[in-house]
């Protein structure tokens, strides 16, 4: 089998990095940056989201595992301590996948330029640099509203519990193909009328923004953000492709949750 391990950057996560590489070698599996079956990322959840972004071209073929240098992640389960349990279990036994849903961004232009697909993994935010955006929202071909606001932010079940937990959206387990699309800061007065209320929409439900005003934006695709001008039209929907995450144990999505939000966290000793 062959792997890659992506590393957070820090001198921890490299040194787990230099370790967990020459432990799984030991056991004849393979480093192959270019073509992994198995990706390992190790960091916090930002880290897990750059090894997606690194290898979202082969999809098909590639498998991702967490293991985590700071607090538990979303997508990140195994501990440090754990790391010689991990390589055992990754040289000896076959894996098990686990598939979540992603979000397809196709972005069109009013010129020549190609439209642009992407995939998130959590999410993707559309804003402007000071002015708001306004935007025709259609949904499955039909008008639905005029937005006026900050922004809008469109993300995955697995994405639900990052930045649109914070834009008061509602946490969705992973087995549901859907997304959901959750308002930033809109303008609601007797002129200016938004749902106001995060919308799920279910798969083959397209989601269609075209500016009204402005077509300079600042798109993000989870940690990535780039500006984009001249935008005709960017659609959202649940895409055909599919994360697959590696489990050797169960990783309760409901645990996670409560573990991340619900469980008290001791404070430390001054
Ligand atoms: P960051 O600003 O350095 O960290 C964002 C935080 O979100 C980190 O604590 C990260 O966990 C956590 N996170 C990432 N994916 C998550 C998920 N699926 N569920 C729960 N928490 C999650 O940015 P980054 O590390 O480059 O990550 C980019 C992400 O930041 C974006 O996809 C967006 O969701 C999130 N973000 C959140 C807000 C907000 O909550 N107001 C604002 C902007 C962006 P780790 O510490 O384990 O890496």
């Amino acid at each position: 089998m062959n792997f890659a391990i992506v590393s957070r950057g820090d001198e921890h996560s490299n040194n787990v990095k230099s370790k967990m590489k020459q432990y799984l070698i030991d056991f004849d599996l393979i480093y192959n940056d270019e073509e992994p079956d198995l990706v390992i990322s190790i960091g916090g959840d930002g880290t897990f989201l750059e090894a997606f972004r690194r290898y979202v071209h082969r999809l098909d073929k590639t498998a991702f595992l967490g293991v985590h240098t700071g607090h538990l992640g979303f997508y990140t389960d195994w501990t440090v301590d754990e790391l010689e349990k991990l390589v055992i279990e990754i040289a000896k036994t076959p894996f098990h996948v686990v598939e979540y849903p992603l979000l397809e961004v196709i972005i069109r232009f009013n010129t020549d330029e190609k439209p642009l697909r992407m995939l998130a993994l959590n999410e993707t935010t559309i804003k402007t640099l000071g002015e708001s955006v306004v935007f025709d929202v259609q949904i499955r071909g039909e008008h639905f509203e005029t937005f006026r606001g900050d922004g809008l932010c469109i993300s995955t079940p697995s994405g639900s519990t990052a930045y649109n937990k914070a834009l008061g959206g509602g946490i969705i387990h992973p087995s549901l193909e859907a997304i959901q699309m959750t308002e930033i800061a809109s303008i609601n007065n007797r002129v200016f009328r938004t749902i106001g209320s995060p919308l799920i929409l279910p798969k083959h439900h397209t989601c269609l923004l075209q500016p009204l005003r402005k077509n300079r934006f600042i798109i993000a695709i989870d940690h990535t953000v780039e500006t984009y001008s001249d935008v005709k039209s960017i659609q959202c929907r649940v895409a055909r492709e599919r994360v697959r995450f590696v489990r050797y144990r169960p990783f309760p999505f409901w645990s996670r949750v409560r573990d991340s939000f619900v469980t008290e966290v001791k404070p430390l000793d001054d």
